[in-house]
């Protein structure tokens, strides 16, 4: 997940006493966890869904004070539910529209991006791999209640000994679970002279979404560097996960991390943490490595490069 200020400003919220009001929202996310076999759990009269893990989720709509939750499972308890306030953005008519894409400097960066290292033995090419969130950056949460920060920093650790495998140098941007101020990260790819900056998240669903329908794997960048590099890797998971997730990728973001203008930079969200299904395959380890083997195998063809880059 990415956090925009909306979101930031509404945490995860504990779940009140049943019956309570919710607050003035437009749409909520309802997720939890019931024990394996519990297949019958209710709110607000509506039967909804529940995985074979137990996980359940749903998105419902409410306005102030409007909206008496009700949660009932067949055993009569709906254990570690939780909700998150999921607001509608505030669209403002005399807004101007989007800029074009362009490289927004970064203070410290230099103008001129670096030269892909086409030719380059994997020893000459530094990646930096970015765990994003962190601390009390929790990101997204699973059904179960586990934390996107927790599976970015699994995968990431994975595609680190990945990349070492494939004799390559590999700086980290935390391999604990520390908070790193957002602009520190892509900083790290400039003082370390990276050839590469990769950040790995997962994903959760837009406001208006259904958590239950949402799920697949893309790759964000913003420049043209930088999509070479995202077009690689999301090639690569595509072929690896193949009819377990979809692509959705590769797209652009004017994201923190993806708009370095010297280094090729791009965001991988692997998978929704808020799915169900996708919670099941994210804490899942062989297929955590198929991950990272695949990201790896991204930043593999495109270090070699594209027959046209090669003949520069
Ligand atoms: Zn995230």
């Amino acid at each position: 997940m990415i956090s925009t200020l909306l979101l930031a400003a509404a945490p995860f919220v504990a779940f009140p006493a049943q019956g309570a009001k919710l607050p003035a929202i437009d749409h909520v996310y309802l997720a939890g966890a019931v024990a394996k076999g519990d297949t019958n759990v209710v709110v607000n009269g509506a039967n909804v869904a529940v995985y074979r893990t137990g996980a359940w989720v749903t998105l419902i709509e409410a306005t102030e004070g409007s909206n008496d939750v009700s949660v009932v499972s067949q055993s009569g308890e709906a254990t570690n539910i939780w909700f998150k306030i999921a607001k509608k953005p505030v669209v403002d008519p005399n807004a101007k529209p989007a800029p074009e894409k362009v490289w927004k400097k970064l203070d410290y960066a230099k103008d001129e991006a670096k030269e892909p290292p086409t030719n380059k033995a994997p020893n000459e090419v530094t990646i930096v791999v970015d765990a994003g969130h962190g601390g009390d950056d929790t990101g997204a949460k699973s059904p179960h209640g586990f934390f996107e920060k927790d599976a970015n920093l699994l995968v990431a650790e994975q595609l680190k000994a990945a990349l070492l495998a494939r004799g390559y140098n590999v700086v980290m941007t935390r391999e604990t679970d520390v908070f790193i101020p957002l602009y520190d990260r892509p900083k790290a790819a400039h003082t370390n002279d990276a050839d590469a900056f990769v950040s790995i998240h997962h994903n959760a669903p837009p406001y208006d979404k259904d958590p239950n329908l949402l799920r697949y794997h893309t790759v964000y960048s913003w420049n043209p560097i930088g999509e070479e590099l995202a077009t690689a890797i999301n090639a690569e998971m595509a072929a690896a996960l193949g009819d377990t997730l979809k692509s959705n990728g590769p797209m652009h973001a004017n994201f923190a991390v993806t708009r370095n203008p010297e280094i090729p930079s791009c965001l991988v969200e692997v998978d929704f943490v808020t799915s169900p299904a996708g919670e099941e395959a994210i804490w899942n380890a062989a297929r955590r490595r198929v991950v990272a083997e695949a990201i790896a195998s991204g930043i593999d063809a495109w270090r070699k490069g594209p027959p046209e880059r090669k003949e520069k």
